[in-house]
Parts: C-alpha cells; sequence; structure tokens
C-alpha cells in the first residue's frame, strides 16, 4: 500500500516534471500559433502556408537601400545607431521605434526621465495607424498598429528601394496561412532590430520573439495588433 502510494507521488512529480520542462521550453522559443493543428476537423477547410513570390530588386545604387543604406526618404540611416527594436509598415516604408530605453540623440543611455509617453501616427486613411504607449523609465514600450485597406504587401511599391539582400529579407517575414486556393495577403508590417537589421514576421499567426536582451509579445485583436517589447535580459545575479 504504502509502495503504491511512493510510486503514484513519483509518477506525479515525474509527469509535473516533464510538463514543465515542456512549458519552459515553449517559454524560451519564439512562439508561432500552427494554424494547420488549429483548423484540423472544422468544415474541412484545408489550410496551407503561402510565401510570396521571390521579386528581383530594381535598386541602381545600393547605397541608398532604405533598409541598409542611407536614403533621405527612409529613417534606417539615423536609427541604426540605437540600440531598439521597430516596426516596419513596408509599403510606405514608414518606421516606428519602440525606444525601449530612455537614449539622447547619440544612441547613449541617459536613464529614468520620470514620464512616460503616448503618440499617435497616421499615413493616409488607408494606410497603417500607429499608436505608441511608452514607459521607457520601466524598458516597457508598446505599439499598436492598426492595419488600413492598403495594408497588404504591395511589392512593387519597395521592389525599386531596396537592395536583393533587403528585399528578400522583407519577402521572407511574409509567409501567411490561409485556405487553399485563396490569394495571399500578408499585411505590409514586419519587426527590425535596429542593431542586426534582423527582421522578423509580424503576422496572424506570429505570438512572441526573444531578441537579444529584449521580450516582444505580439497580441492581434479584431482591427489591430498590439506588440509590446520589454527590456529583459538574462538574469546573471546570484546571492
Ligand atoms: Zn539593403
Ligand atoms: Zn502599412
Amino acid at each position: 500500500m504504502r509502495r503504491g502510494k511512493m510510486v503514484l507521488t513519483c509518477l506525479v512529480i515525474g509527469v509535473t516534471g516533464i510538463l514543465c520542462g515542456w512549458y519552459g521550453r515553449k517559454l524560451l522559443d519564439d512562439q508561432t500559433i500552427d494554424f494547420s493543428l488549429q483548423k484540423e476537423g472544422s468544415e474541412n477547410v484545408e489550410w496551407e502556408s503561402k510565401k510570396p513570390e521571390a521579386a528581383k530588386s530594381t535598386l541602381k545604387n545600393v547605397k541608398k537601400c532604405w533598409l541598409c543604406g542611407n536614403d533621405n526618404r527612409s529613417m534606417m540611416g539615423y536609427l541604426r545607431k540605437f540600440d531598439d527594436l521597430g516596426i516596419i509598415c513596408v509599403n510606405d516604408w514608414y518606421v516606428m521605434d519602440f525606444q525601449i530605453r530612455n537614449r539622447d540623440e547619440e544612441g547613449n543611455l541617459i536613464g529614468s526621465q520620470g514620464h512616460s509617453s503616448m503618440t499617435t501616427v497616421g499615413n493616409g486613411k488607408e494606410a497603417c495607424f500607429f499608436q505608441t504607449n511608452r514607459n521607457s523609465d520601466r524598458g516597457i514600450s508598446e505599439i499598436s498598429v492598426e492595419p488600413g485597406k492598403e495594408s497588404v504587401l504591395n511589392v512593387t511599391r519597395i521592389k525599386s528601394h531596396l537592395c536583393q539582400n533587403c528585399l528578400d529579407k522583407v519577402l521572407e517575414t511574409m509567409e501567411t496561412y490561409g485556405a487553399v486556393g485563396e490569394p495571399a495577403k500578408p499585411v505590409d508590417l514586419c519587426l527590425v532590430d535596429f542593431k542586426t537589421l534582423e527582421l522578423y514576421p509580424l503576422q496572424e499567426q506570429n505570438r512572441s520573439y526573444y531578441i537579444r536582451d529584449y521580450y516582444v509579445r505580439i497580441e492581434p485583436k479584431e482591427q489591430e495588433v498590439d506588440v509590446m517589447a520589454v527590456y529583459a535580459p538574462v538574469q546573471e545575479n546570484a546571492e
């Protein structure tokens, strides 16, 4: 009897351990939702992943690339000096920076400033509408984006402004899931790390990322997507 109890206890602890291990791994990984699994068994709708077709860059002077180069029309030349993340509205090439931590014009950390800030930026009715809610004193910043009618990726609008490498990177972030046979409609948004120039998808299925010292949580709502970035370095202090 006693032995039976012990075996049961061991079993419970074992299973809990495995579950905790699994959940821990889930938390550590970048997360995406598997739409094909979610949809299984519902109304015979077959889902598939859709990747945009490769496109050829028509930019002649690669130094003017809107992501890795310098051009008056792109904020990237200025924003690259900041250790920060941002969201790009790709069609209009509008870049909104999170300002996760307070920094001066040169990108140096300036510590707590005793205030938070909110801004709204819209680029016409049809384009993406941005709202920011920054608490840089705490290393937390949220950007909400409401896509408009014109917010479906338009490759024609960007291929003459990005070098081939950057155009490929942008297109790689535009994978979507949808019913078989239906045209893909990727929203023209992606996340950018100003330090590495890595791009991260912000489509329907993406939920979170760990990017260097930052954690990013993506929450799609009916009309908008809320993206929160937090300064969350690995804890190294031990007592
Ligand atoms: Zn480039
Ligand atoms: Zn947009």
